[in-house]
């Protein structure tokens, strides 16, 4: 499928490999979450803690401890514009394998006490889709964000277990969920940092083409545009800039700790102020993470080298007049991106456990299932905290978990 070279690196998945988690044989190394604590969020855009039953799950062949689940612009956007229904959100997620079924540990090739990170994606994986079928199954129309819906993090919370999603003490596994393996070592807070810097390994380096000797601009000193900012630098690129509102300057200064040069820019000619940051030069490679109105996207996109790219990531909501003489001159391309390659996990994880990513400097917000509710508040209104890395950690604190036994969670 166009738009996916590199996908073909997927799970290899046995579809016969037992429906039921009651199928796992015997093993004393396998634990079973029965009533699992979980933050479910609501349409009318409030979160309440419940305790789901594990033992109403459908389809699972295994279950994960849920170690972190960090939270997405997508995630505040989809709480903001009304959920369908109960929903556990949470779909960056890692943790470590506490029950699957044998055949399925052996097609995924790992095992109980392993630690991995999750896909969002749950695909057809049918013979008939064109996307499943050349290995492309981000783009499965079941998996679409805005069509199947089939993901991890949007499944219905009244769906069998409900535990689809990060925000919860466990989370099921199905046969078509897409997991990649983690270093045991790897720390918590980098190794929640594995989807988004997949995500931006994919548009800046991937997509953007940024490489040793390049110049890159990101725009949104944000979640994904902090995690861009540390791909580009991984690339070697040799000017780094990255351009946040007024409001954003702590974003900035965390862009600058990562060795780009900061920008305010809070109106105005964007592809102006890219020129005079890059010293007239403009870029090879711009990122939007935020998007930004058609105009100001059609402005930066003046700012760009013979060659370079506008990679797109952010949901613009207003039309673009493009230059279309320039976009020929200067061979340019813009670019509309969706998640990431299964190489750009394999990437982002190499790089975290190399300890050379630099967003060990990120601050990390942990946040515990009680304060979902709050915090998503604070993020929908613009309250956040200034670090952009909010992670959700659901397994209590021991002297927090007081009255109820680990036994009590799990047999
Ligand atoms: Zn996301
Ligand atoms: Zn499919």
């Amino acid at each position: 499928m166009r738009g996916c070279p590199k996908d073909r690196r997927g799970n290899r998945v046995n579809k016969d490999a037992g429906a039921s988690v009651k199928s796992i044989a015997a093993d004393t190394k396998q634990r079973r979450p029965r009533l699992v604590r979980a933050a479910v969020s609501l349409p009318d855009a409030t979160t309440t803690v419940r305790m789901l039953d594990a033992d109403l799950a459908i389809d699972a062949v295994g279950w994960l401890e849920v170690e972190s689940s960090a939270v997405c612009g997508t995630d505040i956007g989809l709480y903001r514009s009304g959920l369908d229904g109960p929903t556990v959100l949470g779909h960056h997620v890692v943790g470590s394998i506490v029950s699957l079924d044998a055949a399925q540990a052996d097609a995924w090739g790992v095992a109980v006490g392993d630690r991995v990170a999750l896909e969002e994606y749950l695909p057809c994986q049918d013979a008939a889709c064109a996307a499943c079928s050349s290995g492309c199954y981000r783009m499965c129309p079941q998996t679409d964000l805005w069509k199947g819906k089939r993901r991890v993090g949007l499944v219905s919370a009244e769906e069998g277990s409900g535990l689809h999603g990060g925000n919860a003490e466990f989370m099921q596994l199905a046969a078509n969920s897409i997991v990649h393996k983690l270093p045991a070592d790897l720390d918590p807070d980098l190794a929640a940092w594995t989807q988004p810097f997949a995500n931006a390994i994919d548009w800046t380096i991937n997509v953007g083409g940024a490489q040793e000797g390049t110049t890159v601009v990101v725009v949104g000193p944000g979640y994904h545009g902090i995690a861009a900012v540390a791909a580009a630098r991984a690339a070697g690129a040799a000017q780094i800039v990255a351009i946040g509102l007024s409001s954003s300057v702590e974003g900035l200064e965390i862009a600058e700790v990562l060795g780009a040069t900061p920008v305010v820019h809070d109106d105005g000619d964007l592809g102006e102020v890219i020129l005079r940051a890059t010293a007239g030069r403009g870029t090879d490679v711009l990122v939007d993470t935020v998007g930004l109105e058609g105009s100001a996207v059609a402005a930066s996109a003046r700012s760009l080298r013979t060659g370079g790219r506008l990679v797109v990531s952010g949901l613009g909501s207003t039309p673009m007049y493009l230059d279309l003489k320039a976009l020929v001159r200067g061979a340019h391309s813009i670019v509309g991106v969706r998640g990431r390659s299964p190489s750009a996990v394999t990437r982002s994880i190499d790089i975290l456990a190399s300890g050379s990513s630099g967003l060990d400097v990120v601050p990390t917000v942990a946040v515990p299932l009680d304060e979902v509710d709050e915090m998503f508040a604070r993020m929908v209104e613009g309250r956040g905290p200034s670090s952009p890395h909010v992670v959700v950690r659901p397994q209590p604190v021991l002297a927090e978990s007081a009255g109820r036994t680990e036994e009590s969670r799990v047999s």
